[in-house]
């Protein structure tokens, strides 16, 4: 049985926890709310969101990933960029998800495949750069983030002073699969998403410390920039079947930067320029 649970992270922003390691949002308004991402699809997640929104809800992906975007089958309608609709179908079949989630749930394969939710049928809303979704008290504006994937998208709560990142850019932002940028495209966001500093003080994310300071995006660039020029540490990583490379040395117990600095870049060879 997935249980569901919620963190108050500012006046309208909760963080969402279920099973495995991406975690969601939930943005409550005086007249509507956003749930952003679904995770895995392991569980109820719709009778719990049900339970907690004072108003009608919308749903939010911030891009077609399987552990973001998984949970859409409860739901008819769902905002996502049209860019990663095909990766969300390449990527959501049970086998794929069992998989994926055997790191954080060693017994996952005790479950029946009842327990997952399946995979969507409904109808995607195209999730678009300049969008602003008005739920009264509070607003939700949409800027296109690619580089992670194509359709990556961030959400921007002005009111709030968070900006949600989804996986647009992190403490090892991964550009190595087939729908990642290449790291010289993905500087372009990262420009973007640096020029946008004055409007949030707090960078909300899905995976790890699920929270950044603003400095990430700075640091994320002048890794990107280390790897353009052939000058970052190149330290070979294999991952899900990907032959990758971490841009800075980290400490292997934690995943982290040895420097103890907070942004890498994982990228492959092929995602350079
Ligand atoms: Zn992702």
């Amino acid at each position: 049985m997935t249980e569901f649970r919620k963190e108050q992270i500012t006046e309208h922003v909760y963080r969402i926890y279920g099973a495995g390691d991406a975690c969601m949002y939930f943005i409550q308004g005086s007249e509507g709310a956003l749930q952003i991402d679904t995770a895995y699809g392991l569980g109820d997640l719709k009778s719990y969101i049900d339970s907690i929104s004072k108003t009608p809800y919308q749903v939010i992906v911030t891009h077609g990933h399987a552990d973001h975007a998984n949970g859409i089958g409860q739901f008819s309608k769902v905002y996502m960029n049209h860019r990663d609709i095909e990766l969300y179908y390449s990527r959501s079949d049970i086998s794929i998800r069992r998989r994926l989630l055997k790191k954080t749930i060693p017994d996952i394969d005790q479950y029946p495949d009842s327990a997952f939710v399946p995979v969507f049928t409904g109808e995607f809303l195209d999730l678009e750069e300049g969008m602003r979704f008005d739920l009264g008290g509070c607003s939700v504006e949409v800027y296109a983030a690619p580089g992670h994937t194509e359709g990556m998208m961030v959400l921007l709560v002005p009111e709030d002073r968070v900006c949600l990142f989804g996986d647009a850019c992190g403490e090892n932002t991964f550009l190595f699969r087939p729908e990642a940028s290449t790291v010289y495209e993905f500087r372009e966001t990262l420009h973007k998403l640096l020029s946008m500093q004055d409007r949030y003080d707090r960078i909300l994310r899905q995976h790890g410390t699920c929270e950044s300071p603003k400095s990430l995006v700075e640091e994320n660039l002048r890794t990107a920039d280390l790897i353009l020029a052939g000058k970052d540490d190149h330290v070979p990583f294999d991952y899900d079947g990907f032959h990758a490379f971490f841009a800075h040395k980290t400490d292997p117990s934690t995943g982290k930067r040895a420097d103890g600095i907070s942004g890498n870049i994982v990228y492959a060879e092929n995602k350079i320029r």
